[in-house]
């Protein structure tokens, strides 16, 4: 039978996973191997931002990202382009940004406009410079487990993971949403991890109880509070992936995760909403970055 909720409110609190302590810390490494690779090579790896129209969420997400490399010692390169740019305009421009010996790696913003083939443009990507993980070389990579370039969001939220279990071997783990660049990226490493992964959407039925099964709860619907108190298992380890922006006081937007975080106190770690996989996107698309460039630095050899 289900907990009551008198029951979870009494029982220990959760540690809470604290993403951005753990996104500094992935940070601080980075910037060390930037720091060996300019030793080494006399320059820093070079990330190229290409932002294509004037999407408010995307100019703050590139923001973001320069500000990132920034801090981390990657030179960071920004292509802004109008939105009406043709297609073949982007193409071009990825063709060169493929052949600049000078760009380790290339991040293409989505959503691109209406009129580009999004598909089309993410595999013109060179897939060593794909430091966003989305080429189909890449996500074939991932499935087989033989390396590449792994999506920032889920392999942060492995990492968040890794800061609270020793070993998933044969947990039972549930990923809500199968999106291509979040839930099923996430399947797929948790698999690697040999955890036994049942991956769930928005057709599931049932889906209180096969999380009520769960070692591991990863949540990445985009339903704010989906995930309730009496859903979890004592003992769980959640991550909350979910973000959606809802009115808060004094008309200021706040962000809500996916998991109705005071209700789930009696499991055994929670990430918050903000704080939590947030900070580690970013932390992960640097990390990228780094591992391209010392990718072809191990071809060089
Ligand atoms: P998406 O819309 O592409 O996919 C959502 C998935 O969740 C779908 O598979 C859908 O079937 C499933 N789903 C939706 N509602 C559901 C429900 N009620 N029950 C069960 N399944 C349900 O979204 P996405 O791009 O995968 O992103 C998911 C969430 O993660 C969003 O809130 C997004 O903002 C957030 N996100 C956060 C970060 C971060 O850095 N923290 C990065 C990427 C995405």
């Amino acid at each position: 039978m289900a907990p009551s909720h008198a029951a979870l409110d009494s029982a220990a609190r959760a540690h809470r996973i604290d993403g951005r302590a753990i996104a500094r810390s992935l940070d601080e490494e980075t910037a060390a191997a930037v720091r060996a690779i300019v030793a080494r090579d006399g320059a820093p790896p070079g990330l190229a931002v290409v932002l294509v129209g004037e999407d408010p969420a995307s100019e703050v997400y590139v923001g973001r990202k320069i500000e990132a490399c920034l801090r981390v010692g990657i030179l960071s390169f920004e292509h802004r382009l109008p939105a009406q740019t043709t297609q073949d305009a982007l193409l071009t421009l990825i063709a060169r940004l493929n052949a600049d010996p000078t760009i380790h790696g290339i991040l293409v913003q989505v959503p691109l406009p209406p009129h580009i083939d999004e598909g089309m443009v993410l595999s013109a990507i060179d897939p060593a410079k794909d430091v966003d993980g989305f080429h189909p070389v890449n996500v074939g990579r991932l499935s087989t487990g033989t390396g590449g370039l792994v999506p920032c969001t889920p392999l942060g939220v492995m990492m968040l993971l890794d800061s609270v279990i020793d070993d998933m071997k044969g947990m039972d783990a549930v990923v809500i949403g199968k999106s291509n660049i979040v839930g099923k990226p996430i399947a797929m490493l948790l698999l690697e991890r040999e955890a036994t992964v049942t991956v769930t959407h928005i057709e599931t039925r049932g889906l209180p109880d096969i999380v009520r099964k769960a070692d591991i709860v990863v949540a990445a619907a985009g339903a704010p509070r989906l995930v309730k108190g009496f859903w979890v298992k004592e003992g769980a380890v959640i991550i909350d992936v979910g973000i959606t922006r809802m009115p808060g006081e004094g008309g200021k937007a706040r962000l809500v995760g996916d998991v109705a975080f005071d209700e789930v106190q009696h499991a055994r770690a929670v990430t918050p909403v903000p704080g939590g996989v947030g900070p580690m996107t970013i932390a992960c698309l640097l990390a990228n970055t780094v591992k391209a460039a010392q990718m072809r630095n191990a071809q060089k050899k």
